[in-house]
């Protein structure tokens, strides 16, 4: 897969052990993110890496955790905040892959799921939690989750995690954390406050930067639509039945819309679900279970939950909403270029007359021109 380069995982620094259980589980080599990253962050280096996902990045940050655990200790001593329930499971189950040959606990804090599980399972010992701010803070202050032995916390998708506020959450833990620790930092883009926050928490951070090497852009195939509002829904029913995509997702910008969209397509098409933040935790998780698992195959989304899916069948993106913030739209679309697929994605975004110049900012984002898509 990483193939374009030679390097392998032991010339950056891992014990054989490691390297072994990554071989094993198709790991051979690194992938760009993972061969610029690990180097200073397995010598202790605090390191704020510009990379999406889908790119890798989950290896990079928690291998150095990783090699860093010792045996004896009863609390955590790595801590992964994520911006959302599904990321945080997502990159627990990568952790749980790339961890396995060696004893470790990971527990998974996340809000809208009982608390008094995750409570237990704190009591029983973890090594390592992953979670979203809000829960990791409620079960501090109910002193479940003790920050006193973490050699190393992890701000993953940070650019994400400000967007939804959690900035004031993620200065209260940081604060709480011992002075004497590793901070890594993932971000697809570093605006000013990720500096910032950079400046003030991070002991002098080295900037890897691989995002111009982001392949997501140019493994899919994208297109746009100009399309009048009222005639948007009439075209995506022609796309769909014109593409025949083996797993979609259409992603709207708000939760309002994604279930009209919704309700529209689910009396038209089978296999048809509906993802957004409003939506009871079970049920997100349930969706996302028959997504991953093919049984759903088209899926209605807004940006928050539809970040970081990393679903392997996902043929196609439909933005039937221009994305407000010109980054969304790489991650939307990053939906159908993962790593773990061999074919190419093709991304549609529809577009009205007046949002020519948003078009425009996304095209300057992923410096190339966007065709445009013909329709009947
Ligand atoms: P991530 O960006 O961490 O979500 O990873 C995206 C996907 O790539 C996951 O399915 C990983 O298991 C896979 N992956 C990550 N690193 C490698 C690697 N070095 N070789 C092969 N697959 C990888």
């Amino acid at each position: 897969m990483f193939d374009s380069t030679k390097i392998t995982f032991a010339d950056l620094g891992l014990s054989e052990e490691c390297v072994a259980h990554l071989a094993e589980i198709g790991y051979e080599h690194p992938s760009p993110i993972q061969e610029k990253f690990l180097p200073p962050a397995l010598k202790g280096t605090d390191c704020l890496g510009q990379s999406q996902t889908g790119t890798g990045k989950t290896a990079a940050f928690m291998l150095p955790i990783l090699e860093k655990i010792g045996d004896s200790e009863q609390d955590p001593q790595g801590l992964v905040l994520c911006p959302t329930r599904e990321l945080s499971e997502q990159v627990a189950q990568e952790a749980k892959k790339i961890c396995h040959f060696k004893d470790i606990e990971i527990a998974v804090v996340v809000g809208g799921r009982p608390i008094r599980n995750q409570v237990q399972h704190l009591e029983r010992g973890v090594d390592i939690v992953v979670g979203t701010p809000g829960r990791i803070i409620d079960l501090h202050k109910r002193r479940n989750l003790s920050f006193d032995n973490l050699k190393t916390v992890v701000l993953d998708e940070a650019d994400r995690m400000l967007d939804i506020g959690f900035r004031p959450d993620m200065e209260y833990i940081l604060k709480r954390c011992p002075k004497k620790r590793q901070t890594l930092l993932l971000s697809a883009t570093i605006p000013e406050e990720i500096s910032r926050i950079a400046r003030q928490f991070m002991d002098s951070p080295q900037h890897i930067d691989v995002s111009a090497e982001n392949v997501v852009t140019q493994t899919v195939d994208q297109f746009y639509c100009t399309v009048d509002e009222h005639k948007k829904f009439a075209l995506l029913v022609k796309l769909l039945s014109k593409e025949k995509p083996k797993q979609v997702i259409v992603f709207c910008r708000t939760k309002r819309k994604a279930d009209q969209i919704y309700n529209r397509l689910s009396t038209r098409l089978p296999s048809v679900a509906a993802l957004h933040g409003d939506l009871p935790q079970t049920k997100r998780d349930r969706v996302m279970k028959n997504f991953r698992e093919g049984h759903v195959r088209l899926l209605v989304a807004t940006d928050i939950v539809g970040r970081g899916i990393d679903v392997g069948g996902i043929s196609h993106i439909i933005n039937f909403d221009i994305p407000e913030h010109s980054d969304d739209y790489v991650h939307r679309i990053g939906r159908a270029g993962r790593l773990s697929s061999e074919f190419l994605g093709k991304a549609f975004t529809l577009v009205t007359k007046e949002q020519g110049p948003e078009l425009t900012r996304i095209e300057m984002l992923v410096n190339r021109m966007i065709p445009e898509y013909q329709v009947d």
